[in-house]
Order: structure tokens, then sequence, then C-alpha cells
């Protein structure tokens, strides 16, 4: 389990619940699509109608899953929610639309892990209104058409571009969600502190923002391990020295990195004065799995400015010799 890990894994989802902005106007920050998808519900609203149906792109955390909530509670609708992965079967996917309400808003996580026959399905759901559900097997078998419920499909990727053209082709409208920024972030956890009764002053609430990588589940995660340090280490109240000490604790630092990050970074720069080094070799020398270093450590990495990865192997950039307080080996002379 990671801290600042991106995923709900572990998470306890009460809190996760109890802490989701219930309208647009509680959501804070991705301006963009807000007001984009106000226009959107507002618009069908007016005509009586179910909304289009929408993609939502962004990284883990970014508050995918809340939106498609308050696009349901919006339109007053109800909603169902499930995932790509959890869709093996065309058939699986079939029950759940066979049973959707009219209007009903359907959530679908990683829409880009659901499996081909399902996904041949759901074009047809999104456009007709309408599945073929395919009865016997072999030569026999046969397809017996059910009309479907308008219903709002609400899809959620990481990435708009992993989805077949034809099957983004069928969202009336995409949403993509960027990161935010630390000021959107301490409004987050201010929002959060309030709603679990905890003593946040400013200085407190921006020293959280800064090392939640722009993700608010990671804030609201690292409000409540500095809540616990508070209560138990001193008065309760949240002050930028709590803070930063809790985290530090938690081995968080000032930019977010964790243990996994700074021990990659670490050996970079300490053992291969800061590369090109193979992903292998790196991997190695920090004791992990190539997949945990190229996929869980090197992604945040990369965004920060602290990593490259070249044809060469992985470089360190003058920010990650900056960042760990080391002083980059004299470049060779004229
Ligand atoms: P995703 O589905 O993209 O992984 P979630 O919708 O589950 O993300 O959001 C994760 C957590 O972050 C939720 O508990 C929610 O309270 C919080 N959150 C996400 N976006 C916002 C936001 N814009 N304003 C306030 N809290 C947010």
């Amino acid at each position: 389990e990671r801290l600042v890990g991106a995923s709900a894994d572990g998470d306890d989802q009460a809190v996760e619940a109890a802490l989701r902005p219930k309208d647009l106007d509680e959501f804070i920050g991705q301006e963009k699509v807000r007001e984009q998808l106000d226009l959107v519900l507002k618009a069908a609203r007016a005509r009586g109608a179910t909304a289009d149906h929408v993609l939502l792109s962004g990284a883990p955390g970014l508050g995918k899953t809340t939106l498609s909530m308050i696009i349901a509670a919006e339109m007053g609708a109800p909603i169902r929610i499930t995932s790509g992965p959890a869709i093996q079967h065309a058939g699986d996917l079939a029950a759940i639309l066979s049973s959707l309400q009219e209007g009903e808003v359907l959530f679908l996580d990683e829409i880009h892990r659901m499996s081909r026959p399902a996904e041949e399905m759901l074009y047809m759901a999104m456009e007709d209104f309408r599945v073929d559900v395919i009865v016997g097997k072999g030569p026999g078998a046969t397809a017996i058409p059910l009309e479907l419920p308008p219903f709002t499909l609400v899809g959620a990727t990481t990435r708009a571009g992993l989805l077949p053209p034809p099957l983004r082709d069928r969202f009336g409208f995409t949403g993509h969600m960027e990161f935010y920024t630390p000021a959107e972030l301490e409004r987050v956890v201010h929002r959060s502190a309030l709603l679990l009764d905890v003593e946040i002053d400013a200085e407190g609430a921006a020293e959280i923002a800064g090392r939640s990588r722009g993700t608010p589940r990671i804030a609201n995660r690292l409000l409540r391990r500095v809540r616990d340090y508070a209560q138990v280490r001193a008065d309760g109240v949240i002050t930028r020295e709590i803070a930063a000490t809790a985290l530090g604790v938690y081995e968080v630092d000032d930019r977010g990195l964790d243990r996994l990050d700074r021990a990659v970074l670490e050996a970079l720069l300490k053992l291969f004065g800061g590369g090109p080094v193979g992903l292998s070799t790196l991997a190695v020398a920090v004791g992990e799995e190539r997949e945990t270093v190229e996929e869980v450590a090197e992604p945040f990495l990369v965004r920060e400015g602290l990593l490259a990865r070249t044809p060469r192997g992985r470089v360190a950039t003058p920010a990650a010799w900056a960042h760990l307080g080391l002083v980059p080996p004299q470049a060779a002379g004229p």
C-alpha cells in the first residue's frame, strides 16, 4: 500500500464517499470540464431528454467517479457503477444494460479494459439503445434483439487515446481531466478538513497540497494521516509544522516523492552519475522489479521533470540533483 498511490485500493470507501462533492458547484477545479458539462446537462434537462454519453479521461484519483455521480444527481437519475475488467463476457454487459431504468447513468470505469465482444455490444447499445442477445451456440445460435431504455453512459479511462475510435466516436462529449494546481488542492484539503471536523490553518493546507501530486484522492489521504498525527502528538490542529513533520514520518517529501521514488532517483544519481542507465540495471540497483520502477515510480518522476526516458536509458535532470541536494559531477572541460 502506497500512501501516495493514486488508486483507491485499500482506502476506506465510506470516508471517500463522505468527501465526494455532491454537485457541480461543490466540485473544485477542472473549470473547462465543469463548464462544458454544465451546458450539456442543462441542455438535456431543458429538452427533457437523457444526457448524451460522456467520456472522462484522466489519471486515477482526479474525480471521474465523483463527476459521474454528480451527472446522475444533476439529472435526477439513478446510477450504476461498474468497470471494464468486471465485464469479461458480452453476457455480463447485456445483463447490466437490460436492467437499466430509463435515464439511468451507467458509469463504466476503465472502459478501455473491456473485452472485445462486450465492446462491440456497447457500440450498438450506445447508438441505438438496443442489444442483440445471442441464444444458443454454434450454427444454431440466434440473435434476439432487445430494446433498451435510453440511458447515459459515462465512460472513464486514463487516456482517451486508448479507446478504439469507433467507441470514442460514440460519446457526445469528452472531458479531459487535468492534474490539480496547488491552489485547487488547498481548497480540496480545506473542504475535506471541514467535513472531517479537523482544524487546519492555511499553511497546513498548503503543506499537504504541495505533497499531493496534483491528485485530490492523495490530498484527502495525506490529510487523514496528518490528522492522526495531530491528534496523537499535538493538540489536533494542523499547522505547517505538524503537516511537514507528520508526512516526514510517512516518508512523503515536500514534493510528494515517497521512499521508492527517492530510492530510484538516488540510485540514478549516486551509482550511475545521473545516467544514462538501462531500466533493468536501475531496477536491480534499487532491488525492485523492472515493472515497479517503470510503472510505479517513473511516471511521476517524469511528470515532475526529475527523470527523462531516453533511447540510451534513464537520465536525471538538473532538478533531480537539486531536489536531493546533490551536486552533479563536473562536466568535462573544453
Ligand atoms: P477517480 O474516479 O478519477 O479515480 P474519484 O472521483 O474517486 O476519482 O475521486 C477521488 C477522491 O477525490 C474522492 O473521494 C473525492 O472526494 C475527491 N475529489 C476528486 N475530485 C474532487 C474535486 N474536484 N473536488 C473535491 N474533491 C474531489
